[in-house]
């Protein structure tokens, strides 16, 4: 192995390290392990691992839907997701920079032939029902056919409202197209919102939810929907080659975030809150971009003469921050405690000198 990995390695498993590049970074506690340990197992393809069956089950009950299914990632997810809802030359209007658009490697469009419209999105993260309703084709021998809206709940840690989706979504439907939300933070959106898993659920016909995120779970998505959908994602998902067999030791784990991690969440909503306060309050960063923080994460927006010494100096005192260039992304988590929250906060302190 070469040094740069072996350090990178030895840096990520020090306890005293307060990683914010992501919440995907939370590792598995003590208690998760335990259940994933003695999770009871069978073979998933074969439809009989009682773990994923009752983690799909819980999963469809909190989201208000018929069926779920567990696959390995949110990207996974997502384009079993879209193949199950759209054949080759359709298309699937989302927002510019959804995570579906700009960041899974084009697959659907690789894989299953299919188109992407981009659409505005506004500055609340949602995409407007006139912008959908624009972008839907008429049937014309020269057009795609419009078949699939994206969503995306939480978009850049932003928690949508519950009118802006449902305004998306009708527009949607009075088209005549599909929905298919990505809510691979859902949990994180209603927790802000203060709404239920299923109000949000409602506004689409199938739901990504990722339990390797803040939820802490080492690996895992659902895609829930109607029993129709979903029996075709899992289709997609066996050709995709994400058909695991005894995957009830992962199904444990995001049966155990399921139950135990999600009120956590606010913990890291109130501190990402806490820490936009204190970088606003030392004058941190280009004084025209004023720290913001959306659900768990907080953005800042550092001098061009700055970003790279406050990236280096950050590291230095064990703290790793996430985003690219100027715009820093701070993501809070459950690895984060309140003490390694001090020492972020008394870290870029020190940077700044205030
Ligand atoms: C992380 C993420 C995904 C994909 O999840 P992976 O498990 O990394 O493939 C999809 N959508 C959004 C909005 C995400 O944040």
């Amino acid at each position: 192995m070469n040094r740069a990995a072996t350090n990178a390695i030895a840096l990520a498993n020090d306890p005293a390290i307060c990683d914010l590049r992501s919440d995907t970074v939370t590792r598995p506690d003590a208690a998760m392990r335990e259940a994933m340990a003695n999770a009871a197992v069978g073979d998933d393809v074969y439809g009989d691992d009682p773990s994923v069956i009752a983690l799909e089950a819980h999963a469809s009950q909190l989201l208000g839907k018929e069926q779920a299914v567990l696959l390995a990632t949110g990207t996974q997810s997502n384009l079993a997701a879209m193949l199950a809802h759209c054949q080759r030359g359709e298309e699937i209007i989302t927002g510019t920079g959804y995570h579906v658009l700009a960041s899974e490697a084009a697959g659907a469009s690789v894989l299953g032939g299919i188109a992407f419209q981009p659409v505005a999105v506004a500055p609340d993260g949602s995409v407007s029902p006139d912008a959908i309703t624009a972008a839907i084709k008429p049937d014309d021998p020269h057009s795609p056919i419009s078949r699939l809206v994206c969503l995306e709940n939480t978009h850049k840690g932003l928690a949508i409202p519950l009118a802006a989706m449902q305004a998306a979504s009708r527009a949607a439907r009075a088209g005549g197209l599909s929905v298919h939300l990505d809510g691979a933070r859902l949990l994180n959106a209603t927790r802000a919102l203060q709404i239920k898993p299923a109000e949000l659920a409602a506004t689409a016909d199938t739901i990504s939810v990722c339990l390797s995120k803040g939820l802490g779970a080492p690996a895992g998505t659902l895609l829930i929907g109607s029993g129709e959908l979903v029996g075709r994602a899992r289709r997609w998902r066996k050709m995709l080659g994400g058909g695991m067999r005894q995957a009830g030791i992962i199904a444990a784990a995001g049966l155990y975030a399921l139950e135990n991690n999600v009120e956590r969440l606010g913990d890291d909503h109130r501190r990402a809150g806490a820490l936009a306060k204190h970088l606003q309050e030392i004058e941190a960063g280009d004084p025209e971009h004023p720290a913001r923080h959306a659900t768990n994460m907080v953005f800042l927006t550092a001098t061009e003469a700055e970003h790279q010494a406050l990236r280096r100096a950050m590291a230095d005192e064990g703290v790793l921050l996430g985003g690219q260039s100027r715009l820093i992304r701070i993501v809070l988590h459950k690895d984060i405690d309140d003490a390694k929250f001090d020492r972020v906060c008394g870290a870029f302190s020190n940077f700044y000198r205030r």
